[in-house]
């Protein structure tokens, strides 16, 4: 048997091979063919479940696509989507096209989610992490994304499969988001996260603090119901950005239920998530285009 060669391109017996490197050769080729046409591609991450992490995600998509910019949102945590509801489209299936998968639209925002492949929002996916792999790899090698300027990848909490897998598949990762609540307990997993980050050398665009005090919506004075600033001081501490608060919000909860991000309306916490997102696009774009709407 002649010697493999590494590039299946130019391989003389790439016909009759049986090696699985060249399914992953050609698995890495189609992930980069597709991935090539989406211009930054940004992961959410958070230490622990409940933080506010998919609100972020949503949020931070809507919000770039009220700026100009062309968005996807890829819902990684295969086990526990919820993108799909917080974009309004939980309803929704997937389809075939001429070029692959075909992504939901969400007024706008390509998304795509195991949600959709499920035949209700009760059913549960018990899958182990070869098998959650091979679903995120499909989902950035067989959906026909298009051209992007931003992908929003919502990673399952904590630090599991799902981020080394996305990891792994895209090299040319934009960075992280790490969102935290400011309560001791989800500040020492954000801790993980970025440690999590930084060995994978994956660029952490900065931490967020999520229900950083209440806005009194009477006298508008902020009610400190957890001690605020953990976010800012971890942020500090691990040298990474640190890109914003965002307060307790009531109509946050009852918006995402009805699929509608909270940066469509003008809520309390609206204002303070544009500023993290100008400061996210600081970061990726440059201070020029961050004022751009
Ligand atoms: P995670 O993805 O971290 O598990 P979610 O984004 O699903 O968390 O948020 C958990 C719950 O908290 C949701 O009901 C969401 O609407 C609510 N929530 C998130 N951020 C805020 C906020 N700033 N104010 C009020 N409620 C929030």
């Amino acid at each position: 048997m002649e010697e493999c060669d590494a590039n299946c391109e130019s391989c003389a017996t790439k016909a009759s091979c049986t090696d699985p490197r060249k399914e992953m050769d050609a698995m890495a080729r189609a992930v980069s063919a597709r991935m090539g046409r989406v211009k930054h591609k940004i992961m959410v991450a958070s230490g622990k479940g409940g933080v506010g992490k998919s609100t972020v995600a949503v949020n931070l998509a809507r919000s770039l696509q009220a700026r100009g910019f062309s968005v996807g949102v890829l819902d990684a945590d295969i086990t526990g989507p919820s993108t799909a509801m917080l974009l309004g489209v939980e309803g929704e299936r997937l389809s075939a096209g001429p070029a692959g998968i075909d992504p939901v639209d969400s007024r706008g925002v390509k998304v795509i989610s195991m949600a959709f492949a499920l035949s209700d929002s009760g059913s549960a996916v018990v899958w182990r992490g070869p098998m959650k792999m091979a679903a995120i790899k499909q989902f950035l090698s067989d959906v026909s994304w298009g051209d992007l300027d931003y992908l929003i990848i919502d990673l399952p909490p904590g630090t599991s499969d799902e981020p080394l897998s996305v990891v792994q598949l895209l090299a040319d990762l934009t960075g992280v988001v790490i969102v935290t609540t400011p309560q001791e307990v989800a500040l020492l997993d954000s801790r993980k996260a970025v440690n999590m980050a930084k060995s994978m050398k994956v660029p952490i665009l900065g931490i967020v603090e999520n229900m950083s005090g209440l806005v009194c919506p009477h006298c508008g004075e902020v009610i400190e119901i957890f001690k605020i600033g953990g976010g800012e001081r971890a942020a500090q501490e691990l040298r990474v950005p640190f890109l914003g608060a965002i307060p307790i919000d009531p109509e946050v909860a009852p918006l995402g239920d009805d699929g509608v991000a909270f940066v469509e309306r003008r809520t309390a916490a609206a204002e303070s998530f544009e500023k993290v997102v100008d400061r996210i696009l600081e970061e990726v774009e440059g201070a020029r285009k961050a004022t751009l709407r």
